[in-house]
C-alpha cells in the first residue's frame, strides 16, 4: 500500500483523438443524457426562476451534462437522482463526502446534537477532543474552528502577515485553497498578474503575492530571499489542476528554505487527507508552522480548522494591538459550534480512520490499476496519478512537475466532457473540474470496476 503512485502511457506510437469523432460522441452522449433525466430537467427549467444561473451555487453548473441532474438522495458512496437513476460516486461533493455520504456513526452523533443545542457562542467539551486528536494527526499543538476551508486560509494569512509583519504571501502557480483574494494570481512572462476571469479583486494580487512554479526550488529561493514574504501557502501536492506530486528533495527544500528566511510554512491537507488519516503531512513527516483543512472532517457539515506550532501561538498572543477577539478579521458567528464539532469528533473517531484507510487506499490501487490497463492497451497519450484514496487521469502521456504545465498539456475540454458524461450516462460520477475519483470507506470493488468498464467502453469508442 503506497501512499503515491504515477503510471504513465506505453512508450512507443500512441493512438490519437479524432476531433471529428468525439463531437459526433459528446453529442450522442448529451441526447441519451436528456432522454434519461426528465425530472431533472423539468426542475432545471423551474430553478431558473429564482435561482441566479439555476442553481444554489454557480459551480453546480460545471457538471458535463447539457444541465444539472438533480439529487434526490446520497448515502455511502451511492446517489439518486429524481429521476431515479442511480450512480456510483466517486466524486463524493470533491472531497466534502470523502466519509461516503451521511455516515452511520456521523449521524447518530449529529442527530443527537441537533436535540442538545446548535449554536451558543460557548465551547463544548468536543472541541477539546476534536483539537487533541487533531495534534495526534498533524503534530500541531493548538486548533481553531472555521465553518470552510476557505476561512481557516484566509485566518491562518492574517496571522502571518500580522506575526511576522511582512506583507506578501508565496503561492504556487495554478494552485486552489478556497476564495482567497491573495490566491488568484499566476505567472505569465515571470510576471505575477491575476487569474483570468477573477470576480472583482478587491486589489491587484501582484500586490500582495509571489507565485512560483511547483518542485522550481530555485525560483522559491530567489522568491523567499528579500525577506518580504509572511508565508509559503502549499498543498502538499498540487491536487486541483490534476495531481501534481512533489519531486524527491522539494519538501525538504521547502522547509529550510522557509526557516531560513524566517518565512512560515502553511500546509493545506483539505484535498490531501486523501494520503492517510494524517494526511501528507503525517505520511511524510512534514513539519509546517501552520496547517489548513475543512470539507470531510465533520462528515459534511460545514467546518474548517486550523492548527499553528507552539511557537505561532505563542507570538499570536504577543501581539498587543491586535484584535483576534472582535472586529480584527478573524471570525464567523458559526465557526466552532456544537453541531460543527459533534460532527467532526464522530467523523474522525469512526470514519476517517486508520482502519478505513486501510480499506480506500487498496481500492483506490484497483481503481488506478483498472484505468492504466486501458491506457496501455490502447496506446491513449494519458497517464494517472494517485496520492492515497484520491486518484487522477490527465490527458498527456506523463506527469507535468508544474502547475503551468499541467495547465498547458494536461487539459482538454471537449475530451473531459465526453468521458465524464459517459461516465455519468453509465453510472459513475467523477468530479466535474477534473478527473478526478475519491474511494470512500462505502466504496466497493464492484463501485470501482463499474468504473473501469465504463471508463474502457468510452475510450474504445474513442479510439474506433
Ligand atoms: N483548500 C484546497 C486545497 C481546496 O481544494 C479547496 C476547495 N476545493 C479549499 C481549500 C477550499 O475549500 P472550501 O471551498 O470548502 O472552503
Amino acid at each position: 500500500m503506497s501512499p503515491a503512485e504515477v503510471r504513465t502511457a506505453p512508450a512507443g506510437p500512441l493512438a490519437t483523438v479524432d476531433r471529428a469523432r468525439l463531437r459526433l460522441l459528446l453529442d450522442e452522449e448529451a441526447d441519451r443524457f436528456r432522454r434519461d433525466h426528465h425530472r431533472s430537467g423539468a426542475l432545471w427549467e423551474r430553478a431558473q426562476g429564482s435561482l441566479l444561473g439555476g442553481v444554489p451555487m454557480s459551480w453546480m453548473t460545471e457538471w458535463a451534462s447539457p444541465y444539472p441532474v438533480f439529487m434526490r438522495e446520497a448515502r455511502g458512496a451511492r446517489l439518486v437522482d429524481v429521476d431515479g437513476n442511480e450512480y456510483a460516486d466517486l466524486c463524493l461533493g470533491d472531497t466534502g463526502a470523502m466519509t461516503g455520504h451521511s455516515p452511520t456513526g456521523s449521524i447518530v452523533a449529529i442527530q443527537r446534537q441537533l436535540e442538545r443545542g446548535l449554536t451558543t457562542m460557548l465551547p463544548t467539551e468536543d472541541a477539546i477532543w476534536v483539537g487533541e486528536e487533531l495534534t495526534r494527526r498533524f503534530g500541531l499543538t493548538r486548533w481553531q474552528f472555521t465553518t470552510s476551508a476557505t476561512d481557516a486560509n484566509r485566518f491562518v494569512l492574517r496571522f502571518c502577515r500580522q506575526i511576522t509583519g511582512r506583507p506578501k504571501v508565496l503561492v504556487f502557480d495554478y494552485c486552489y485553497h478556497g476564495t482567497v483574494d491573495e490566491t488568484f494570481a499566476t505567472l505569465e512572462g515571470g510576471l505575477v498578474r491575476a487569474r483570468d476571469g477573477n470576480v472583482g479583486p478587491p486589489v491587484d494580487p501582484a500586490l500582495t503575492t509571489k507565485v512560483v512554479q511547483f518542485n522550481d526550488v530555485d525560483a522559491l529561493r530567489a522568491a523567499l530571499e528579500p525577506q518580504d514574504v509572511a508565508c509559503v501557502l502549499a498543498e502538499p501536492a498540487l491536487t486541483n489542476i490534476g495531481i501534481v506530486l512533489p519531486e524527491p528533495g522539494f519538501h525538504e527544500a521547502l522547509r529550510e528554505l522557509t526557516r531560513r528566511t524566517g518565512t512560515l510554512l502553511v500546509i493545506d491537507e483539505t484535498h490531501t487527507i486523501s494520503t492517510g488519516a494524517g494526511g501528507y503531512t503525517g505520511a511524510y513527516g512534514l513539519e509546517p508552522d501552520a496547517l489548513t483543512i475543512g470539507k470531510a472532517i465533520a462528515s459534511g457539515i460545514p467546518m474548517g480548522a486550523y492548527g499553528v506550532s507552539g511557537d505561532v501561538a505563542r507570538r499570536i498572543f504577543e501581539q498587543e494591538d491586535a484584535d483576534y477577539e472582535d472586529v480584527g478579521g478573524v471570525g464567523g458567528t458559526l465557526a466552532g459550534n456544537a453541531l460543527q464539532l459533534a460532527a467532526a469528533r464522530a467523523t474522525l473517531a469512526s470514519v476517517l480512520t486508520e482502519k478505513a484507510y486501510a480499506r480506500t487506499i487498496p481500492l483506490a490501487e484497483r481503481y488506478t490499476d483498472g484505468v492504466a490497463r486501458t491506457i496501455e492497451e490502447l496506446r491513449l497519450p494519458w497517464h494517472i496519478a494517485r496520492l492515497g484514496c484520491r486518484a487522477e487521469y490527465m490527458f498527456c502521456p506523463s506527469p507535468p512537475r508544474t502547475g503551468a504545465e499541467a495547465a498547458a498539456v494536461g487539459h482538454d475540454d471537449n475530451l473531459k466532457a465526453y468521458m465524464h458524461l459517459a461516465a455519468l450516462n453509465r453510472g459513475v460520477l467523477i468530479t466535474p473540474f477534473h478527473n478526478m475519483a475519491l474511494i470512500s470507506p462505502d466504496t466497493t470493488e464492484a463501485d470501482v470496476d463499474l468504473h473501469t468498464r465504463v471508463f474502457r467502453e468510452a475510450a474504445e469508442r474513442l479510439v474506433g
